[in-house]
């Protein structure tokens, strides 16, 4: 029993120590004692570890007086890699990158969710054994997978989606662990950009915004939700399915919708609909490519339609904020193109229906999506759960794969 406490005690302070100076950048000997309140001699043992499994390397640290540099160590993000795929409904993005999300190497394919699942996997594997063969991007330690539907957790699975419905009850997950003998997440892709946001638009000082909602306004409507510093599953994986909220009093809300309910945003404000609008309006569109075109060219249709969507949306989003109170409501996803034809509806909602003390200081911007949010976001993810685990930490897997590695270049 007292083996037992002392083995867990010593895994937990690893990843303490890693955790310190992954969140607080480079620090001294003396500055992790006074931290974490460890005498020098444990102090000492978890550095050795860290810097012998390659997380931490020794660093020099400026002296604000002007004097020599301290001697310091810092968390190093090169140790190893994360293999990561967007899977995006005609299109995939795999990316490798290090465990800071910084993107190593990437390519996009043009096989998605809306194909055969045993052809696009296929594919996808082939991609990725081409990034992996090319060598000086560390270990791989984790696959991260992003899809365009909700997950059920905790079993990672992929139930009751309309949207990828040759995908259910396959197991990712299992599938690229054991092809790849590393552990395997996935997750909703709005939740990953949900995390990408919360990362990227912090402030110099603070690692993440700690309560942000983030809408992907494309084909489809979807939410991520970060709440008090953690993406927000629910239950079972169902929190911010956003696009099969109800909406009253307005002309759509007995619009049939593709989950089978009427009336619900998606079924008037998503970009499906929009585009069957458009379609009965005698427009020639097919994507929304074509709508955002037919809005710049000044289509009085288009843009009521995208008015009108920006004023639902803006609706349910109102509805989140009196619920969970964010900093801030970031609109991804193609319509968020339109600009302040579609904000000004959103924010008209917004203003017009919650509370003021959900609304003071509440930032509310369209954020186009770089190409890299997905595949980034899945990377800090991963890293998140990889570099808290214990046995990671003290170099179950970087130690065997460390050695494995200096057995081959004897
Ligand atoms: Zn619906």
């Amino acid at each position: 029993m007292h083996e037992y406490e002392d083995i867990t005690s010593m895994d937990n302070r690893a990843v303490e120590l890693l955790t310190l100076l992954r969140l607080q950048g480079a620090q001294t000997r003396a500055s992790i004692a006074e931290s974490t309140g460890w005498a020098r001699p444990t102090v000492n043992k978890h550095l050795e570890r860290l810097v012998d499994v390659g997380l931490a390397v020794p660093s020099h640290i400026a002296n604000p007086t002007g004097g020599r540099p301290a001697q310091g160590f810092e968390f190093n993000p090169n140790a190893a890699c994360i293999l990561s795929l967007d899977i995006a409904t005609a299109h995939t993005t795999l990316a490798l990158c290090n465990l800071a999300g910084d993107v190593l190497s990437s390519q996009k394919i043009p096989y998605g969710a809306e194909q055969d699942p045993n052809t696009v996997l296929t594919t996808q594997c082939q991609t990725a054994d081409t990034l992996l063969a090319d060598t000086g991007h560390g270990t791989l330690c984790a696959v991260s997978i992003a899809v365009t539907t909700r997950v059920e957790e905790p079993t990672g699975q992929i139930i009751e989606a309309p949207v990828m419905r040759r995908w259910e009850h396959r197991d990712l997950p299992g599938f690229f662990k054991s092809r790849y003998h590393v552990p395997a997440f996935i997750e909703n892709d709005a939740n990953i950009r949900a995390l990408y946001k919360a990362r990227r638009l912090a402030g110099p000082k603070e690692r993440q915004i700690t309560d942000l909602i983030y809408i992907h306004a494309g084909m489809g409507l979807g939410a991520g939700i970060i709440s008090c510093g953690t993406v927000l599953h629910g239950a079972r994986g169902g929190a911010g399915d956003i696009g099969h909220i109800h909406v009253f009093g307005e002309a759509g809300k007995n619009n049939p919708c593709r989950c089978g309910n009427t009336g619900c945003v998606e079924a008037s404000a998503g970009g499906w609909a929009i585009i069957q609008n458009l379609k009965d309006s005698e427009r020639d569109v097919d994507t929304l490519i074509d709508v955002i075109s037919l809005v710049r060219q000044r289509d009085v249709e288009a843009i009521r339609q995208i008015r009108q969507a920006g004023r639902l949306i803006g609706d349910v989003v109102s509805a989140a904020i009196n619920l969970l109170n964010p900093s801030h409501v970031v609109i991804g996803g193609e319509l968020s193109q339109c600009g302040e034809l579609f904000m000004s509806g959103i924010r008209e909602r917004i203003w017009g229906r919650t509370q003021p003390l959900a609304t003071k200081n509440l930032h509310i911007d369209a954020c186009p999506d770089d190409s890299h949010a997905g595949v980034v976001g899945l990377a800090y993810a991963a890293a998140d759960k990889v570099l808290q685990d214990t046995s990671f930490v003290n170099g179950a897997f970087l130690g065997s794969v460390l050695d494995a590695a200096g057995t081959a270049q004897d």
